[in-house]
């Protein structure tokens, strides 16, 4: 009777899960199958110095740098290490040595306050930090200290003479310790397994984007999202496994990331969906010659139609595809990967390997058919282990038969392909009415003289809440509240009518391009509306 739906692509085997085996040693061992020369194919380009590691390279550094620290320092197999670093080329050498050796990374965003990095750490419990001559006088003292990327001790240890390392990495030793973005509370510790990765690389390696053209250029991708986070952090291990180059920027700033498009011929662009606004809307786009691009994955935020197709429509040469994922889901589980997949506007695509699904009415527990909407529950290989110290959160998120219950509001349509609603948390209550906030965003985004927008609840005595509207006119434009308020009036139900319009300057959103929309709840009293 239970509604539970499968992937509709073809199985993809899993390595057997007795064998020992690390993420990395796995997503190298597909690069080495592949047809590809590692002396000849670039692994990693730092943009700010420009320098490059080709991939035979960079499996080298990555077997020094295992050596040095397994001799220096003893690192073993369920020693944690915190890490405090902007994107490097040493970053990603660091993450494959480190899984490796079995060691669990715990990367956080390098502009963490103190008390927030107290928490990371408390949470992990790390015995070893990572971090750059700037962001190391942030990290509390260590066993065995904290090592400085930039310094030439670091580079020494790329580039000694390896000997052999003996350990023994188990798939189900855990990998990595990440922190959830915040958006809805307390910032959470995922801990995610050596198979957690492996199943969700096993997916990549089979399942390709069909490619826009015939004989496709080697694909080249710049990342504009952070490492620590969980997007970043899984791209890395998946450009390696498929032989991708990789160009990191330190600092990202729209314009240069213009302009490395432009420099190093990218490819293929992951992002969250406020550079797909920028990329839409801003006229400095038109300065550069971003010809090379052929595909633009987007994730981690609700991507609104309106906005894919003034992307489209500025880009036609482009593919949008998009994925859904949280970091218990080790980044994955829902994604466009052939060409007629990103055609369902709207969509994040359909469920992946070795995964199962259930729609679930919140109220009744009952699983739902498609076109019905209800939370998304997710069973399989790529759900993380729980919750680090907090057995609490972890036993409320997984139900008795192992679903993870992601607290987002979905439907599936009858091709197996996702929808996201909105946060089942972030839903305002107007009267007896669920208003999806993501849906007022989405419309209001198609105004032309609109550059961005969040719709968060006001509270109200008569109806509980009502929604509110932030929104940053484009430059030049008075657009009034009121012309707010009838815009969308005009095309949607009276229940999810705005009734409150504030202007400002900018959305405050996350490192993964998340709105934080508790910052503008908490904004209000402070701010004048109109
Ligand atoms: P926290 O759990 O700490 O409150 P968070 O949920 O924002 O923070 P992440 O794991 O970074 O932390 O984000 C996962 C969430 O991001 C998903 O549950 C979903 O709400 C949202 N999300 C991810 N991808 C998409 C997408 N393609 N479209 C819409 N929403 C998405
Ligand atoms: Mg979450």
């Amino acid at each position: 009777k239970t509604k539970i739906y499968h992937n509709l692509r073809p199985q993809v085997q899993l390595p057997s899960t007795n064998q020992p085996l690390s993420a990395s040693e796995y997503a190298i061992s597909l690069l080495r199958s592949s047809s590809l020369s590692l002396e000849n194919t670039i692994s990693f380009i730092d943009s700010s110095t420009d320098s490059r590691l080709s991939y035979s390279d960079f499996i080298k550094q990555v077997e020094s740098l295992s050596f040095s620290l397994h001799n220096r320092f003893g690192l073993k197999t369920g020693d944690s290490a915190f890490i405090l670093s902007p994107p490097s080329l040493q970053i990603s050498i660091l993450y494959f040595s480190l899984l490796s050796l079995g060691v669990i990374i715990s990367p956080a965003n390098p502009i963490s306050t103190i008390p927030e990095i107290s928490r990371q750490i408390s949470l992990s419990k790390p015995v070893i930090g990572f971090a750059t001559n700037v962001t190391s006088s942030k990290l509390p003292s260590f066993l065995h200290g904290t090592i400085l990327i930039d310094s030439d001790d670091f580079k020494s240890m790329l580039t000694i003479q390896p000997g052999r390392v003996n350990v023994r990495v188990n798939q189900t030793d855990t990998a990595a310790i990440l922190y959830s973005s915040g958006t809805t509370g307390k910032v959470k510790g995922v801990e995610l397994s050596h198979r957690n990765i492996i199943a969700l690389t096993a997916g990549f390696d089979k399942v390709r984007m069909e490619p826009v053209e015939e004989n496709p250029p080697h694909p080249i991708a710049l990342f504009t999202i952070p490492l620590f986070h969980v997007f970043g952090f899984f791209m890395t291990i998946r450009a390696v496994a498929l032989g991708e180059t990789v160009v990191l920027m330190e600092r990202f700033d729209f314009v240069g990331m213009l302009k490395a498009i432009e420099t190093y011929k990218v490819t293929y662009v992951p992002v969250s969906p406020p550079l797909v606004v920028a990329m839409a809307k801003l006229d400095v786009v038109e300065k550069f010659d971003l010809s090379s691009l052929t595909v633009v994955g987007c994730g981690g935020a609700p991507l609104g139609k309106e906005v894919s197709e003034k992307f489209l429509s500025r880009f036609p040469n482009v593919q949008i595809t998009q994925g859904y994922g949280m970091t218990e889901t080790t980044g994955g589980s829902y994604e466009d990967v052939r060409a007629e997949e990103t055609k369902k506007h709207g969509s994040v695509g359909r469920l992946s390997e070795n995964m199962e699904a259930k729609i679930v009415d919140p109220d009744t527990g009952e699983a739902l058919p498609p076109g019905q909407r209800g939370e998304l529950w997710l069973r399989g290989p790529i759900v993380m282990k729980g919750y680090v110290g907090d057995n609490e959160a972890t036993v409320a998120t997984f139900d008795s038969e192992g679903w993870l219950k992601t607290g987002d509001l979905c439907y599936i349509d009858n091709d197996g392909f996702l929808y996201i609603v909105d946060r089942l948390k972030e839903l305002i209550k107007y009267k007896a009415y669920q208003v999806p906030p993501a849906e007022l965003e989405q419309l209001l985004q198609s105004h032309p003289e609109i550059a961005d927008v969040a719709v968060v609840p006001y509270p109200d005595e008569e109806a509980g809440q009502i929604p509110m509207a932030f929104v940053v006119r484009k430059p030049g434009s008075n657009l009034s509240g009121t012309e707010v308020m009838d815009f969308v009036a005009k095309q949607v139900a009276p229940y999810k009518k705005i009734r409150r319009v504030a202007f400002i300057s900018s959305i405050p959103k996350s490192a993964a391009g998340k709105i934080l929309r508790r910052e503008l709840i908490d904004s209000i009293q402070s701010t004048p509306s109109s």
